[in-house]
């Protein structure tokens, strides 16, 4: 099981912004979960405090039952993919798709396993070999996700992860990653300030702003209101 459920979770920074007033959350074990805002209203706040890259200034967070508030994101099984694809320039994709299993000390012969279905998975079979600068962005954004399929975590976040492609590339990749997660069931946060892409990828969507949930809901919950 691998529900995050945040317990009053707040952040307020040294300088006195309250990124996130205290939030009260479940999402769902294997479920897309898309939170949507314009710029500055948390998001990222929010998902930085569920991978573990922030501490909340008050409240607990908890992964599958369990409080992991405090813990180092690397110890909290959670793979993040952002918007700058952040893959190593000098290595081909196989090894960059191998590299978090070497940190993770996996051994050869299963990194070399969940490569191959990582690859498969995101149709990365052909460009093993090419470098970074040789593939196109949708390219380089599906070598991101598949380095973070790879480690197989209990939870996927991703921050605006297609705001870098252009608008029919990202119509493209928003369904591919949508049939992607439904593939492989694991709980997923997307975050993101189109809220087209919203309506069109969560199974529930939390609607933010200035650091507060204003709604939850699948998408048929918020077309209703008004
Ligand atoms: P979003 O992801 O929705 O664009 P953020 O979570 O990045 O929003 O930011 C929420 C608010 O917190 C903004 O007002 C932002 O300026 C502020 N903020 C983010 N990081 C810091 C920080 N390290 N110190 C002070 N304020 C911050
Ligand atoms: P620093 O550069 O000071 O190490 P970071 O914020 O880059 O700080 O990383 C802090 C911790 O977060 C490290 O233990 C790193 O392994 C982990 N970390 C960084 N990025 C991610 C990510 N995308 N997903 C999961 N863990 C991450």
């Amino acid at each position: 099981m691998s529900n995050i459920t945040l317990d009053n979770v707040a952040k307020r920074f040294p300088d006195g912004t309250e990124a996130l007033k205290p939030t009260d959350l479940t999402i769902e074990d294997g479920e897309l979960f898309v939170l949507v805002g314009p710029s500055g209203c948390g998001k990222s706040t929010l998902l930085k405090l569920i991978v573990g890259l922030e501490r909340p200034s008050s409240g607990e967070v908890r992964v599958g039952g369990e409080t992991v508030t405090g813990r180092d994101p690397k110890d909290r099984n959670m793979a993040m993919v952002f918007q700058s694809y952040a893959l190593y320039p000098h290595m081909s994709v196989r090894d960059n798709l191998a590299f978090p299993l070497k940190l993770a000390k996996v051994d050869r012969a299963e990194a070399d396993r969940r490569v191959e279905r990582a690859a498969e998975l995101l149709e990365l079979g052909e460009l093993l070999h090419r470098k970074p600068a040789a593939l196109s962005g949708g390219q380089r954004q599906r070598v991101a996700m598949g380095r973070a399929i790879v480690r197989e975590p209990a939870a996927f976040l991703l921050d605006e992860p297609l705001s870098n492609l252009d608008a029919k590339l990202r119509v493209q990749m928003r369904n591919q990653l949508a049939a992607l997660q439904r593939r492989l069931g694991t709980t997923t946060v997307y975050v993101t300030h189109d809220q087209t892409e919203a309506m069109t990828l969560g199974n529930r969507i939390a609607v933010l702003r200035n650091g507060e949930i204003q709604q939850v809901g699948s998408p048929q919950d918020l077309y209703r209101r008004p």
